[in-house]
């Protein structure tokens, strides 16, 4: 499913887009070159539900060109208190949450050409999916997905951003193969269902979405203008109102992903 409103995305996008992206292009670090690069930047984020629905919205608000959203899952209710790309429509629909957002996001900004993907992201279309993107961002909220992200990225070279909430805490961890640990090197093992803390146990509270969505973001636009990504973990507790960054260090080399390298 393939979705671009006009073509005139390139034509008169200085004149027109300097109005829009002003602010943006103030910012130190971005600039008229970094927007450019915004612009012509090709990101995919992987799940569209709490985390993607934040992500998705800073990307395409700040105008990456082409934005690919890939999620099986149909909008309910009981997403609608931390996902905030929904409505009670969609939900009343049961419509599916890729084509919901990308309903959304071309209302928000219409010339940013947003692909929505009904499906998994596994093994077998990974290299695909991702094969072309400039930064992969995770909005998925299970490990297995992730160590499939981690692996095509770090074999594709790759820069992708990993961010996980439980409760009211939360993680983010940019990745940049070669250079830096990757999410194996950090956890070798996926959390074992039922033990420790899980979405499905422990919930989420709304704000951290936010907060983890929106350092996601950043990341990925930080790459995209050539800034220098944040290093090691950082870590959220809204509940404590406490913020900090472990150092996780390289890549290591008894890693199952990139040890052989
Ligand atoms: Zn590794």
């Amino acid at each position: 499913l393939d979705f671009q409103v006009g073509d005139r995305r390139l034509a008169g996008m200085a004149a027109q887009n300097s109005g829009r992206f002003l602010r943006q292009m103030l910012v130190e670090g971005v600039g008229e070159q970094g927007q450019s690069a915004i612009v012509r930047a090709r990101i995919v984020i992987v799940g569209c539900g709490a985390l993607g629905s934040v992500i998705a919205s800073f990307l395409v608000r700040a105008g990456v060109g082409h934005v690919t959203l890939i999620d099986p899952d149909r909008v309910e209710s009981s997403n609608l208190h931390r996902q905030i790309l929904f409505d009670e429509d969609d939900a009343v629909a049961g419509r599916a949450k890729v084509d919901a957002a990308r309903a959304r996001l071309s209302n928000v900004h219409p010339t940013v050409h947003v692909e929505a993907i009904v499906g998994s992201f596994d093994a077998g279309n990974a290299d695909g999916l991702i094969g072309e993107a400039d930064v992969v961002v995770d909005g998925t909220d299970n490990f297995t997905t992730r160590y499939e992200i981690n692996d095509a990225c770090v074999r594709l070279g790759k820069p992708w951003i990993y961010g996980g909430v439980v409760g009211a805490s939360g993680m983010s961890m940019t990745v940049i193969p070669r250079r830096t640990a990757c999410l194996r090197c950090v956890f070798p093992e996926a959390p074992v269902p039922g033990v420790g803390r899980s979405p499905e146990r422990d919930g989420v509270f709304g704000p951290i979405v936010g907060v983890i969505g929106a350092v996601e973001a950043a990341e990925a636009l930080k790459l995209i203008v050539g800034a220098q990504p944040a290093r090691g973990l950082a870590q959220v507790d809204l509940w404590e109102g406490a913020m900090s960054r472990l150092d996780v260090g390289g890549p290591r080399p008894d890693c199952e992903t990139c040890g052989h390298r």
